[in-house]
C-alpha cells in the first residue's frame, strides 16, 4: 500500500521503459513511484519475445554506451539462444544470416525488471490506472491523486500523458500472435509478402515451442481482417496452440519531441520502436536510461530536460533515421506481387536486404 502522495518523480507504466527510467532515477537518489494499471506487470503476454543478444546490440546500436550494464537479462528469463535469422519471401526459400538472438520468457523478463528497480528503491503501485495528468498532479481512475515534480509517460502505445498532451499521431500496426508447443529448430524467421500486407509475419522458436505472429497495415489488406491473415499463417504450423494474444505496435519511429515542461515520454509512448524490424524492448530501455539519468541531473543541478532528446539523438539518431527509411521503402517493396518479391530476395540483394532490416544505410553512397 502506497500512503505517500508527493514524489520527486512519478512514472506511468512499469514496462521496460518505465521500470528502466525508474531504476536510473532511483540510482541517482531520487524518490520515484511507478503506477501501473496491471495487477502483475508483464502479464498477459503481448510480445514476440525476441531481443538481440548484448553483442548483437553493440553492433546494431554502436553509439549506445555500457550495453552490459543496461541489459542484464537473467538466465531464467531466456528461453532459447538463436544463432541464425532467416528472411523468408513467399516462395519459402530464405536468405540466411548469422544472428545472435535471445528468445525471452517476456513475462519473467518484465517481472525481473520490476524486481531490479525495487532492489534499488523504486516504489510500485499496481492495479491503479492513471486517468489524467495536469501539471504536477496525477489522477487515478479510482479518485486518488498523487503529485511529483517530474512525470514520465511510459504507458506504451496508448499512454495517457501522450494522448492528452501531445497531438502528434503515430502509425500503429495491429498484431496477433500465438504460442505453440513443438520443436521449431533454432532459427528466427521473418516472413514477407501477401501473408502480411505492409508488415511481416514471424516464427520465433522457443524451448519446446514457438511464438508465431502476424502484423499488417490495414490500408494494404484489401478489406481482409487481421484475423484472417493470422489464422492462415499460424495455421501453417499445425501444432497445438497454448496461448493467443494481440497488441499494437507504433511504427512511425520516434515523435518530434519527448519533453514538454515537467513531462517526458519514453518507450512506445515516444515511438521508440525500430519500424524496420519491430524491436521495442531494448530500445525502450535505452530511452529509459537516458530519461532517468537526465531527470537526476535536472533535479540535482538544473540541467535542461531537453538534454534527454539531445542524448537520445546522439545514441540512437542515425539508427532510428535509417530504420524509418527502411520501413518506408520496405512498405513499398513488400506490396509487390509475391512472384516479384521472390525474385527480389536473391543472393545478389542479400547484403542490401540485411542492411535494411538492421537499420543501416541501405546503400553506402547515401
Ligand atoms: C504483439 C507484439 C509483439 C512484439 N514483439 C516484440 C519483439 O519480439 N521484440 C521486441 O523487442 N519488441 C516487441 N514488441 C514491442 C515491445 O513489446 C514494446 O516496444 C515494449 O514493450 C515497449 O515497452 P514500454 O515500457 O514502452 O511499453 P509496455 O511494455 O507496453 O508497458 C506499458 C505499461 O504501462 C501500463 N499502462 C498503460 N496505460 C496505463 C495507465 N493509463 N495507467 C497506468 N498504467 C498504464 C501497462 O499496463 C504496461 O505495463 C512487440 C509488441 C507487440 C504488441
Amino acid at each position: 500500500m502506497v500512503e505517500r502522495t508527493d514524489w520527486d518523480v512519478i512514472v506511468i507504466g512499469g514496462g521496460p521503459a518505465g521500470s528502466t527510467t525508474a531504476r536510473y532515477v532511483a540510482e541517482g537518489g531520487m524518490d520515484v513511484l511507478v503506477i501501473d494499471s496491471r495487477e502483475s506487470i508483464g502479464s498477459p503476454l503481448q510480445c514476440g519475445e525476441l531481443v538481440p543478444s548484448n553483442d548483437e546490440m553493440k553492433r546494431l546500436c554502436p553509439d549506445v554506451p555500457d550495453v552490459d550494464d543496461l541489459l542484464q537479462t537473467p538466465e531464467h528469463a531466456i528461453s532459447l539462444r538463436t544463432s541464425e535469422l532467416h528472411l523468408v519471401p513467399p516462395s519459402g526459400r530464405p536468405l540466411r544470416y548469422p544472428f545472435e538472438g535471445l528468445m525471452l520468457d517476456r513475462v519473467a523478463h518484465d517481472e525481473w525488471l520490476v524486481d531490479l528497480a525495487k532492489s534499488i528503491g523504486v516504489n510500485y503501485l499496481t492495479g491503479a490506472r492513471v486517468e489524467s495528468v495536469d501539471g504536477e498532479s496525477v489522477s487515478l481512475r479510482d479518485g486518488r491523486e498523487f503529485t511529483a515534480r517530474i512525470i514520465v509517460g511510459a504507458g506504451g502505445h496508448n499512454d495517457p500523458l501522450r494522448r492528452s498532451h501531445w497531438d502528434e499521431s503515430s502509425l500503429k500496426i495491429p498484431i496477433k500472435f500465438a504460442l505453440m508447443d513443438g520443436d521449431f529448430g533454432d532459427a528466427v524467421e521473418l516472413h514477407f509478402g501477401s501473408m502480411a500486407p505492409g508488415g511481416y509475419a514471424w516464427m520465433f522458436p522457443k524451448q519446446g515451442g514457438a511464438n508465431i505472429g502476424v502484423g499488417i497495415q490495414n490500408k494494404f489488406a484489401k478489406g481482409h481482417s487481421l484475423n484472417l491473415f493470422a489464422d492462415e499463417f499460424i495455421g501453417r504450423y499445425g501444432a497445438e496452440i497454448t496461448f493467443r494474444g494481440a497488441g499494437s505496435l507504433p511504427m512511425s519511429g520516434t515523435i518530434d519531441c519527448f519533453v514538454k515542461d515537467n513531462h517526458l515520454l519514453v518507450g512506445d509512448a515516444a515511438g521508440m520502436v525500430l519500424p524496420s524490424n519491430g524491436a521495442g524492448i531494448t530500445i525502450a530501455m535505452i530511452g529509459g536510461r537516458i530519461a532517468g539519468q537526465t531527470i537526476v541531473s535536472h533535479l540535482d543541478n538544473g540541467t535542461s530536460l531537453h538534454e534527454y532528446e539531445s542524448e537520445w539523438k546522439r545514441q540512437m539518431g542515425s539508427v532510428m533515421r535509417n530504420s524509418k527509411l527502411s520501413f518506408k521503402v520496405g512498405s513499398w517493396i513488400t506490396r509487390l506481387p509475391d512472384w516479384m518479391l521472390n525474385l527480389a530476395f536473391n543472393p545478389l540483394t542479400k547484403p542490401f536486404v540485411w542492411r535494411f532490416v538492421t537499420c543501416r544505410k541501405p546503400f553506402i553512397i547515401f
